[in-house]
């Protein structure tokens, strides 16, 4: 076994061996520029991308043509939303998401009220997910987009994209859907899906960082204004050369998880489920997040004792992520928890992945409970 362990595997994934192998051949003889047409060096780079956007495409069930290569899902979700407020002829200047969406969705949104359009940021209910009859109410005439993510990134709850994206079309409302946590975990039908603009990203389905694309519907002619001005690449979307090596492994990451994520799964659910067994005795823990509506992977919980914000740090044989109330921590106060009116406990994020054992989960069951009793050894628990 290797310490420390990595139950992280939402913040990003190692990457899968299959993916580093299809990659490094762009990285050395075949690293022509896919713009040069002219040539044979740049006519194997096209090549390659272009049979990456069809891995891309596959996974979500959209058509090639539908797939924007951009650095990531920060990139992806900031195209979507800015290109779809700013474009010409957007109906409005209103938009609508969730306050618990990842801080590539709030921050742009932020931005856009500073350059004067309106945001509603509806809080979701207790277990994260948000409710329809609220999300309807918050749709105006003059709302241009609205933007909920598929699965949270601290708590995993999966939100009802269908039923949503739904209520947008009824009213011609773009939908944008960040599914950076969902690809690998979730079957995409983007043929069925009543979603407009979705942003995916590499490196939390076992590929490289800094590679995402975003898709853009079609068929209803969705209009995104290019916030990137330069060769015109990817249609005058996105400028940029494109990073072939990254492409082609972002392609092999998609195309792994499409041929694995049935088999995968369960046996993620599974070593999530054994680690919860392991611990879920313990008075003072409580899972916050719907624990049905989730992804498999992953265990959020809060700890309830007093002065636990040394814990994290005396987590050395295990790698996780946690958030703590108090600012004077290490940790951040976590503004999903805070939306879900769960701020008086550190949290854990627990997050298994690929390449965990059996082993390594059993492993990180004992330790946590040593450094738990430790921590709480003399002191009273709170109110749990
Ligand atoms: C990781 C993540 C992002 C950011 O993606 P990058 O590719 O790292 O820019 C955006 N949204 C969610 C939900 C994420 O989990």
């Amino acid at each position: 076994m290797k310490f420390p362990i990595y139950l992280d595997n939402s913040a990003t994934t190692p990457l899968d061996p299959r993916v580093v192998e299809a990659m490094l051949p762009y990285l050395t003889q075949h690293f022509g520029n896919p713009a040069s047409t002219t040539h044979e060096f740049g006519r194997i780079a096209s090549r390659a991308v272009e049979e990456a956007r069809a891995q891309v495409a596959a996974l979500v069930n959209a058509d090639e043509r539908e797939i924007v290569w951009t650095s990531g899902a920060t990139e992806s979700n900031n195209l979507a939303i800015k290109g779809a407020a700013c474009a010409p002829k957007a109906r409005g200047r209103h938009l609508v998401t969730l306050q618990t969406e990842h801080k590539a969705v709030l921050d742009t949104m932020k931005e856009l009220e500073r350059l004067g359009h309106e945001v509603t940021y509806l809080a979701p209910e207790a277990g994260g997910l948000v409710d329809l009859a609220r999300f309807e109410a918050a749709l105006r005439p003059d709302t241009v987009l609205a933007s909920v993510m598929l699965v949270n990134n601290e708590i995993g709850v999966i939100q009802d994209i269908a039923a949503l994206g739904a209520l947008c079309r009824e009213r011609g409302i773009l939908f944008h859907v960040d599914a950076a946590q969902a690809t690998g975990k979730l079957p995409i039908d983007l043929a069925q899906l009543p979603v407009d603009l979705m942003s995916l990203t590499a490196h939390k389905t076992y590929g490289p960082k800094g590679i995402g694309a975003l898709y853009v519907r079609r068929e209803r002619s969705v209009r995104v204004a290019s916030q990137m001005h330069g060769g015109g690449h990817e249609r005058g979307l996105r400028s940029g050369t494109l990073a072939t090596h990254q492409i082609v492994g972002m392609g092999e990451c998609f195309r792994i998880a499409g041929m694995e994520m049935a088999s995968e799964v369960p046996r993620l659910r599974a070593l999530r489920d054994r680690l919860w067994a392991g611990l879920r005795d313990l008075t003072y823990l409580r899972v916050n997040g719907d624990m049905e509506r989730r992804i498999a992977n992953n265990l959020n919980l809060s700890v309830a004792l007093e002065d636990c914000d040394a814990l994290m740090t005396s987590l050395t044989d295990i790698a996780a992520s946690s958030t703590s109330a108090c600012s004077s921590g290490s940790a951040m106060p976590s503004h999903v928890l805070q939306a879900l009116g769960s701020i008086s406990a550190t949290t854990l994020r627990l997050t298994v992945g690929r390449f965990n054992t059996e082993e390594e989960i059993d492993h990180a069951v004992r330790h946590l409970r040593h450094k738990l009793e430790q921590c709480g050894a003399g002191k009273r628990a709170t109110a749990a």
